[in-house]
C-alpha cells in the first residue's frame, strides 16, 4: 500500500523530505503557512561544512550531510550546490597558530583540510588584499547552497512525480495524524495521513503545544534558556550586495566576517562565524550590514563599487542543545519531527535517513544520538 505522508513546512528540510518521500513512492502532501523556502532557509549563510562541529557525532552527521549533497548534485537538474571550497585566512601569528591546531584536529578526524602559505592563499584568492596575511587553511570539499533554487527545484520535482503543495495553510492543531490548518482567508481544512512529518522549523514547537506536547527547541526570538542559563536564541544577519565582479572564488573567512558568492552575482556576508548571535531588540543589529561591507571592502577593494542590496534577519532553528532532533513524537508512530541547526548542510542526509526510517522502519545509526530521549520525556 502507498504510504500517505503529510509534511508540514516547505523550508529546506520539508522540500528535501518531499522530494525523497516522493522518489520512494509515497503519496505526499506538503503544506506551509507561507510560501516555499520563505523562513529561516531564506536567511542563512548556507555554508555546507562540518568545520569545527562538536560533539563528534554531530560532526559525523554533518560529514554525511556534505556527502549527501555531493551525491544529490550528480543528479540531473541539481544546480544548487556550489562546491567552491572554503579558505580561512590568518592575519597574525596567533590566528596562524590556531589554524594550524584546527587543521591538525580535522585531519586526525579524517576531514579534508590543508594548511596554506600566504603565497598559496594569494594564488587561490588573487583579488584578496591582506597586507598582514600570514597564511590560511583550505577545506576543499565545502561550499554553499543556493537555497531558493534548491527548495523550489526539489518541490517542483516532487510535484512532477505526484506530490501536492498547498501554500498559505497554517497548522493550528494536531491530534495524532489529523492536522487542522487555517488558510489566509480564515477557512479551516483538515488533513489526514498515515504519517505527519513536522518540518516547520521554529513553528514545530507551537504546533505540538496545541496537543499539549512540549518540544525542546528554544523560543524563536530574543533570549531563551539553554542548558539552564540564558542564551541568545540565535538571531543572525545575512546581507548581500548587488552584482559585482569582486574576484571572490571561495567561501572566505577572516576574523569577524565570512563571505561568499551569491546567487544574484553579488557577495553574501555574515558576521562570525555564520551570522552572529543577536537579540532582536538590540538596536545595534541594524548597523551590522554596513560594518560587514566596510570589513569586506578592506579585504576585496572591488567591493567599493557596490552597495548592500538585501538584508535578512534569520532566526536559527535551535534544539535546546543546539544540535538536531529527528525522531518520532508518539509511540504509535503517526507523527515524526525534524528540527535542526545546520539544516542546510544536513538536509539531504536527513531526508534520506528519515524517509528510510518512516517508510521501512530502519533508523540510520547516525540518527541514534539525535532522538528525543536525550531531553525530558515527550509523549503524545
Ligand atoms: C543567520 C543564519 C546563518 C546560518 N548559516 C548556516 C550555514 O552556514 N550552514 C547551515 O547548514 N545552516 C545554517 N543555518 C541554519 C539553517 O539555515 C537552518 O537550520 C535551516 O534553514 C532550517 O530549515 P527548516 O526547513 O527546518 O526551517 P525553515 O526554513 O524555517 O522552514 C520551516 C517552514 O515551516 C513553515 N511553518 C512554520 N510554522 C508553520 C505552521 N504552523 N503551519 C504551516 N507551516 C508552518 C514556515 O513558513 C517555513 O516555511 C543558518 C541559520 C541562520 C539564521
Amino acid at each position: 500500500m502507498k504510504h500517505k505522508i503529510l509534511i508540514v513546512g516547505a523550508g529546506i528540510i520539508g522540500c528535501s523530505l518531499a522530494d525523497e518521500f516522493t522518489r520512494r513512492g509515497a503519496a505526499v502532501t506538503i503544506i506551509d503557512a507561507a510560501e516555499v523556502g520563505a523562513a529561516t532557509s531564506a536567511a542563512t549563510f548556507a555554508w555546507i561544512n562540518s568545520n569545527n562541529k562538536k560533539p563528534l557525532e554531530y560532526s559525523t552527521l554533518n560529514v554525511l550531510g556534505l556527502q549527501a549533497h555531493e551525491r544529490a548534485a550528480s543528479r540531473p537538474g541539481a544546480r544548487w550546490f556550489h562546491q567552491t571550497g572554503n579558505v580561512q585566512i590568518a592575519q597574525n601569528d596567533k590566528e596562524q597558530q590556531a589554524l594550524h591546531t584546527k587543521v591538525e584536529q580535522h585531519l586526525a578526524n579524517g576531514y579534508e583540510a590543508k594548511l596554506l602559505s600566504a603565497e598559496r592563499v594569494r594564488e587561490l584568492e588573487p583579488s584578496l588584499n591582506s597586507p598582514h596575511l600570514t597564511g590560511g587553511a583550505l577545506y576543499p570539499k565545502e561550499g554553499w547552497i543556493d537555497t531558493a533554487t534548491m527548495c523550489t527545484s526539489l518541490l517542483n520535482r516532487a510535484m512532477a512525480s505526484g506530490a501536492t503543495f498547498v501554500p498559505y495553510q497554517t497548522v493550528t492543531s494536531i491530534q495524532q495524524s489529523n492536522v487542522t490548518a487555517t488558510s489566509s482567508d480564515g477557512e479551516q481544512r483538515t488533513y489526514e495521513a498515515d504519517v505527519v512529518i513536522l518540518a516547520a522549523g521554529n513553528g514545530t514547537r507551537r504546533i505540538l503545544s496545541t496537543a499539549g506536547i512540549p518540544f525542546p527547541t528554544l523560543e524563536p526570538s530574543g533570549t531563551g534558556t539553554r542548558n539552564g542559563s540564558t542564551a541568545s536564541a540565535g538571531v543572525g544577519i545575512i546581507s548581500t550586495t548587488g552584482p559585482v565582479d569582486a574576484g571572490i572564488r571561495h567561501i572566505v573567512r577572516a576574523e569577524g566576517i565570512a563571505l561568499r558568492p551569491a546567487r544574484n552575482g553579488g557577495i553574501t556576508f555574515a558576521d562570525h562565524p555564520t551570522g552572529g548571535q543577536w537579540d532582536l531588540d538590540d538596536p545595534r543589529i541594524w548597523t551590522v550590514p554596513a560594518l560587514l561591507l566596510e570589513r569586506a571592502r578592506e579585504l576585496y577593494p572591488a567591493l567599493r563599487n557596490v552597495s548592500t542590496e538585501n538584508v535578512s534577519v534569520g532566526i536559527r532553528v535551535l534544539p535546546e542543545d543546539g544540535l538536531t532532533i529527528a525522531d518520532w513524537i508518539d509511540h504509535n508512530h503517526s507523527v515524526y519531527a525534524v528540527a535542526t541547526h545546520s539544516g542546510v548542510t544536513l538536509s539531504a542526509h536527513l531526508a534520506e535517513s528519515v524517509a528510510e526510517e518512516v517508510l521501512n522502519g530502519h533508523r540510520h545509526e547516525s540518527l541514534e544520538p539525535f532522538g528525543l530521549s536525550r531531553f525530558a520525556a515527550t509523549s503524545m
